[in-house]
Order: C-alpha cells, then sequence, then structure tokens
C-alpha cells in the first residue's frame, strides 16, 4: 500500500487521558493525513524561476498544499513535519511525484514550454531510495504516454530537489537511486544550500546540477557583508564543480543587483512571483484562460 492501511488508523487513534493538548492535536493530525492521502485533498502550487540575467523563466518549483476540511489551506511547514513523524512521506513524495509528472507531460504535449522548461519537485533522501521510486517515475512516464515500456525517451524536464541536511545523513541506497535518476535523464538540486554540512567528496560524487543558496543568505544580502562572503563562495564553489547556481527568497531588487553582480545564475522568490495555484500559473505564464 502506498501509504498506512485501515487498521494503522486504529492503532494511532487509541486516546491517552495523560496526553497534552498538543500531543493530542498532533495525533488528530496524523489520522487526517492519512485521509487526506485517500481523500486527494493536496494540491501543488507552482513557484516560477527565472534566468537572472534576461529575467526569462526557465521552469518553476512545485510546492505541496493541503485543502484540510475545516483548517482551509494548509502550509508544508505545518504538516510535513507531522507526516514525517507518522512515516507518510513516501506516500506524500509518490502522490507529488505523479501529480508534477501529469502537469509537466500536460504542458509539454501542448506545447506550451520547450524541452529546456524544468519542473523542480521537493522528495526526501528515504523516499528516493525506496527500491521502487524510479519504477514509479517510469509507470508514470508510461501512464501519461511519455514513453512505451523498455524505451528510453527524450528527457522530460524534471528536477528532483533534496535538503542538503539529508545528504549529511548517509540514507542507506540514496546514492545508487541519484546515479539511476542520472541515467533517467533526471536532474538533482541540492535545496536549503549552504545550511547543512555536506562533504564536497560527497558533492562531487553525486549526480548534482543546481545548488539553491538558502534563502537566509540571500534576505539583505545587499547590506550584510557575512551573507555576500558566503552567497560568493557558494557561487563559485557552482562554477568550479559545473553546477547551476541558484539563489532562493529573492524579494528585493536590491538583492537582486547584488546576485546579479555575483555571477548568480537563477532565482526565485516573491520580488519575481509567489507560488501560485495551476491555473493561476498557466494563466500568467503560458497565456492560457485560466
Ligand atoms: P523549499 O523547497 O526550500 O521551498 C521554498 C519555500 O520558500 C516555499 O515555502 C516557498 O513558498 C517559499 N518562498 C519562495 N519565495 C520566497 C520569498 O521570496 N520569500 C519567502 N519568505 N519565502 C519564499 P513552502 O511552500 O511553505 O514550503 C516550505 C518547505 O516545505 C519547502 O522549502 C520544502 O522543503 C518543503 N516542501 C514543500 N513542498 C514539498 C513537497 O511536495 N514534498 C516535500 N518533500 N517537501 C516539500
Ligand atoms: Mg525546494
Ligand atoms: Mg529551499
Ligand atoms: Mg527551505
Amino acid at each position: 500500500a502506498m501509504y498506512a492501511a485501515k487498521s494503522d488508523r486504529q492503532a494511532v487513534t487509541i486516546y491517552e487521558p495523560s496526553m497534552g493538548a498538543e500531543a493530542l492535536r498532533e495525533l488528530e493530525t496524523r489520522v487526517a493525513l492519512i485521509n487526506a492521502l485517500e481523500n486527494d485533498e493536496f494540491e501543488l502550487h507552482f513557484q516560477p524561476i527565472f534566468a537572472l540575467a534576461d529575467k526569462r523563466p526557465r521552469g518553476c518549483e512545485a510546492l505541496v498544499r493541503w485543502h484540510r476540511p475545516g483548517h482551509g489551506l494548509v502550509m508544508p511547514g505545518d504538516f510535513l513535519p507531522i507526516a514525517a513523524k507518522a512515516g507518510l512521506m513516501p506516500a506524500i513524495d509518490r502522490m507529488v511525484l505523479r501529480r508534477a509528472v501529469a502537469v509537466q507531460a500536460r504542458w509539454r504535449w501542448a506545447g506550451l514550454v520547450h524541452a529546456d522548461w524544468t519542473l523542480s519537485i521537493n522528495q526526501t533522501a528515504s523516499s528516493l531510495a525506496a527500491q521502487d521510486w524510479a519504477d514509479v517515475l517510469d509507470a508514470e512516464l508510461v501512464r501519461v504516454g511519455w514513453k512505451t515500456t523498455n524505451d528510453v525517451a527524450p528527457p522530460f524536464g524534471l528536477q528532483i530537489e533534496l535538503t542538503e541536511d539529508q545528504l549529511a545523513i548517509d540514507v542507506p541506497g540514496a546514492m545508487e537511486a541519484l546515479q539511476r535518476l542520472r541515467k533517467m535523464g533526471i536532474a538533482l538540486a541540492i535545496d536549503d544550500f549552504g545550511t547543512g554540512y555536506s562533504s564536497l567528496t560527497y558533492l562531487r560524487r553525486m549526480p548534482v546540477t543546481t545548488l539553491k543558496i538558502d534563502a537566509s543568505f540571500v534576505r539583505g544580502i545587499e547590506a550584510d557583508g557575512d551573507a555576500r562572503q558566503i552567497v560568493e563562495a557558494i557561487i563559485g564553489l557552482a562554477k568550479k564543480f559545473g553546477f547551476v547556481a541558484l539563489a532562493e527568497g529573492i524579494e528585493s531588487e536590491a538583492a537582486l543587483q547584488t546576485l546579479i553582480d555575483l555571477g548568480c545564475e537563477h532565482g526565485q522568490g516573491y520580488l519575481f512571483e509567489r507560488p501560485l495555484p495551476q491555473a493561476v500559473f498557466e494563466a500568467r505564464f503560458f497565456g492560457t484562460a485560466p
């Protein structure tokens, strides 16, 4: 099963009178998350990624949101940590993968994006390392008609984002999974770069294509000498290793100009656009009717 079976749900609903209010809320959220996976309560929003030199969109990042009944739109920071504790990340990651493949296929088939357009999705290392991740992707590509079984398809323009802190922990099977993805033409971005402790050796050995500079260094970079030096070093590292440097969380013209001066290639942030629902994103960037 992709997610916890009904019997597991009963197992987690056991109420202990000694439980604090917060523990109880978390338990309710776990049960609600299992239902949400069954009932398709999730939605992907899309934030465009720009080439800073010409300010043209080159792709976008899919970010998950939860329409939780009675709670409105719930952001990932408010449910992913609980989902992780409940062992639900593989199910959420696969749901996101399946939806993202369907969206990218629609955009490619309709000619709304060119072959160099990249759709980026966030995944967790342990989900990727599961034996069948690549098989799931392969099956989805067949389902949307991008390829036939056992056939080598043209690059699909999909990128996986893994946070740097996950690379510091050696997830068994993750390296093998990433090598397999590379053979399938999947790009790999290291998310929140600069906040983790990935070794340069590991970085060199992995099929990395992009370093996403964490927003904490980008915010106020024009006035913060330390942040500027860190970003400069990351861009230098990216150039040396042949990776694309991408700045996250660009919120001001001043930050943008500093990044351009430092030679940062790509960026995303509220200055350009917030993450948007699919129909709004398509209307704005592809000129389709909303
Ligand atoms: P992330 O992958 O680093 O995504 C960037 C986050 O920063 C997003 O928050 C985005 O909405 C926000 N953001 C973008 N531009 C700006 C800006 O200019 N200023 C500020 N202040 N924020 C900006 P969001 O959507 O709340 O996602 C938070 C985190 O949750 C993501 O960080 C990612 O680690 C995780 N996440 C989101 N969707 C998924 C998913 O589908 N699967 C997994 N495994 N994780 C996800
Ligand atoms: Mg990300
Ligand atoms: Mg990030
Ligand atoms: Mg982040």
